[in-house]
């Protein structure tokens, strides 16, 4: 049997209550799928400055270099906030050493949860989209300037970079609905310019089936909110995709729901719910773990391309949710390993009719 490397860094605050999670759902998919995860549990963050005076040590690293995928916890917390070494540097110094550039942010309405979202019923319902932000280029790392008076940020993309991320994001609309929305500011940007012009010839050259369409990411903050169901996949640059995912993440009514994956070529994935540490509820046994079990979802897809086994994970959520499991940010009292108890019931009862409802993912 093949056996996959798993490395878990369950980092700081609620990080390790929902790194417990996802590893249960992990044996739980391993029991259910004849599967074998081999597990190995490292420091990061907070956590690895404790234990070794650094937030990403070399044998972190190591583990991850050698894994098949990474899921991590949270990071951070008040403890380290005004300590020479940051716990966010070891996520941002591992993020790089992976090479991950494509971040990936789905965003769902479930139908039990519609009335947790700031937005009204008619506008939100079946909203099921995913943005692709690329994650290494723009202004996030062009060379910066400073004088007394004066700031600059460079920004600058290749055709490589925006080419690598396209393919990415055209991929997955073939396996969802079919449909992929550019985001630029090409009426301003030069960088905006070079993106549309890439995205535009790929399309052409490759993906003609697919439906493309362009928006500019001040439109599209609007069309978020007032028409988040007319996106499938969104595919934008490190900034723009940054402020669009965080604006999106809040559709769900939840931060707690709001799973991601970040991707490179040839390395191991990294997976993470995208809520941070959450230090004023941590170790309460308060969180909610779906963000968390969403995010293994995306690890056994996209990482370990054990398909079968990642929509029985999303419909395990779908069905404790309809279920009426609720943790305290959802408006109900169960705490977070009893809701990974739930999903884990799910996850072992699931047969081939239960999931492929939801097989929704490429
Ligand atoms: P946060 O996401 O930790 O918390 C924001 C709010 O959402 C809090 O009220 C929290 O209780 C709530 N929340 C978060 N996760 C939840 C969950 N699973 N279930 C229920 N409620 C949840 O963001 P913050 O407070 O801005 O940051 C706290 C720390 O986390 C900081 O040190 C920050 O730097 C770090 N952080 C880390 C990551 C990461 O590890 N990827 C991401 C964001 C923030």
């Amino acid at each position: 049997m093949k056996s996959y490397a798993i490395t878990l860094l369950p980092g700081d605050g609620v990080g390790p209550e929902v790194t417990y999670v996802a590893k249960e759902v992990l044996h739980a998919v391993a029991e259910r799928f004849n599967r074998r995860f081999v597990f190995d549990t490292q420091a990061i963050g907070g956590a690895a400055i404790e234990a070794s005076g650094a937030p990403l040590t070399q044998e972190t690293l190591v583990s991850c270099r050698q894994a098949d995928a990474v899921f991590l916890g949270a990071v951070g917390g008040p403890k380290w906030e005004r300590s020479a070494q940051r716990p966010e540097a070891g996520l941002l110094e591992l993020r790089k050493a992976l090479g991950l550039f494509a971040n990936i942010r789905p965003v769902r309405v479930y139908d039990e949860l519609i009335d947790c979202s700031p937005l009204r019923r008619t506008i939100v319902a079946e909203t099921d989209l995913v943005i692709f932000r690329e994650l290494t280029g723009g202004s996030y790392f062009g060379e910066k300037r400073r004088t007394a008076d004066r700031a600059s940020d460079e920004c600058v993309y290749t055709v490589g970079e925006i080419e690598r991320i396209a393919h990415a994001a055209f991929t997955a609309a073939r396996a969802r609905r079919g449909k992929v929305t550019s985001v630029d500011k090409a009426n301003v940007l030069e960088t905006s310019r070079l993106w549309r012009e890439t995205v535009t010839r790929l399309h052409a050259e490759s993906y003609a089936d697919v439906k493309l369409e362009h928006a500019l990411v001040d439109s599209m903050a609007m069309q978020l909110i007032r028409q988040p169901r007319a996106f499938d996949v969104i595919v934008t640059e490190n900034m723009f995709g940054d402020i669009l995912s965080d604006e999106a993440s809040v559709l769900g009514g939840s931060i707690g729901l709001a799973p991601s994956a970040s991707l490179g070529a040839g390395q191991p994935g990294l997976f993470e719910p995208v809520h941070g540490s959450a230090p004023d509820i941590a170790g309460r046994d308060l969180c909610n773990p779906i963000g968390a079990v969403l995010s293994v979802a995306l690890l056994l897809r996209y990482g370990l391309k054990l398909r079968e086994e990642a929509d029985a994970v999303d419909s395990a959520v779908e069905r404790a949710l309809r279920a009426g499991a609720r943790t305290a940010d959802l408006g109900g009292d169960i705490g977070c390993r009893a809701m990974g108890d739930l999903i884990v019931d799910q996850v072992l009862r699931s047969d081939a009719f239960t999931h492929c409802a939801h097989a929704h993912w490429g």
